[in-house]
């Protein structure tokens, strides 16, 4: 058997396609996310990001291709979906809390019936997340009585609380009013430096230049440029990425 030649990529795509129907959404992808690697992806509307991070906890079956999650191939079966479920964390644009659950709630929930620790447990773990994304002392409240901002950081720690491989987000602070952005990205800057694996659909592209390790443009269902960001923000090689970043920048 030939060794590998690194360490175990957390997220790998290899030749990975998706259709909704007759549209193909994934063309050809091929990435793979190093443990502890932050890789943000940009693109335009309907290029295929928010497909190809759903992908990977199963929520978009791919249709041609490989992926593996910590080693874990999806093979479209129930049992293998489940496993990289419990090793992936998810945040959404809109929070998606569970409105009647308090914030404590809203992270004990799945080390409860996932990971099956006492409770506890479950409550020492989510108020130390909690404290890393600065909410401890808000953990009584609900959802309702938190700010955008706060709910979003909540998000981030009910999807640590599973202590993923790697934690999936999907436009984290398109939804926040502009001065709730920043609190936010602080978060996800601090998850990145301390080693968390990110692989982060976002269109700031300040968070990109100074937290990523690569960025990812997608178009068209396709990847058309990988780089560390010097190099992608500085010297873009193809066309599509320098027209698509004078667009935003
Ligand atoms: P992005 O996140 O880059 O805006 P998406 O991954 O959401 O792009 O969408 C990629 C393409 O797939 C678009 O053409 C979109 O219209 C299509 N699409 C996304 N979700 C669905 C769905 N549930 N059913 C049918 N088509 C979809
Ligand atoms: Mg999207």
């Amino acid at each position: 058997m030939i060794p590998p030649a690194g360490p175990m990529p957390a997220v790998e795509f290899s030749g990975v396609h998706a259709w909704f129907g007759t549209t193909h959404v994934l063309r050809a992808i091929d990435l793979a996310v190093a443990p502890g690697e932050t890789v943000v992806i940009c693109g335009p509307s309907g290029s295929g990001k928010s497909t190809l991070i759903r992908t990977v906890n199963g929520l978009v079956a791919h249709g041609a291709g490989t992926i593996r999650v910590a080693g874990v191939t999806l093979d479209g079966g129930a049992k293998a979906a489940d496993a990289v479920r419990a090793r992936v964390g998810m945040v959404f644009q809109g929070f998606n809390l569970f409105p009647h659950l308090t914030v404590l709630e809203n992270c004990t929930l799945a080390p409860l019936h996932v990971r099956r620790v006492g409770l506890a447990a479950a409550r020492a773990l989510a108020l130390g997340h909690l404290d890393r994304v600065g909410l401890a002392d808000l953990a009584g409240r609900r959802p309702a009585e938190l700010s955008g901002g706060q709910q979003q950081r909540v998000a981030i720690a009910r999807a640590l609380s599973l202590e993923p491989d790697v934690m999936l987000l999907d436009e984290p602070t398109s939804a926040l009013d502009p001065e709730m952005v920043g609190e936010v990205l602080a978060v996800l800057t601090d998850l990145a430096r301390g080693g968390t694996t990110l692989l982060c659909v976002t269109h700031e592209m300040g968070f990109a230049r100074a937290v990523a390790d690569r960025v990812v443009f997608m178009d068209e269902g396709q990847i058309v440029e990988i780089a560390p960001p010097e190099a992608f923000f500085d010297q873009p090689r193809h066309p599509r990425t320098r027209a698509f970043l004078s667009r935003i920048l």
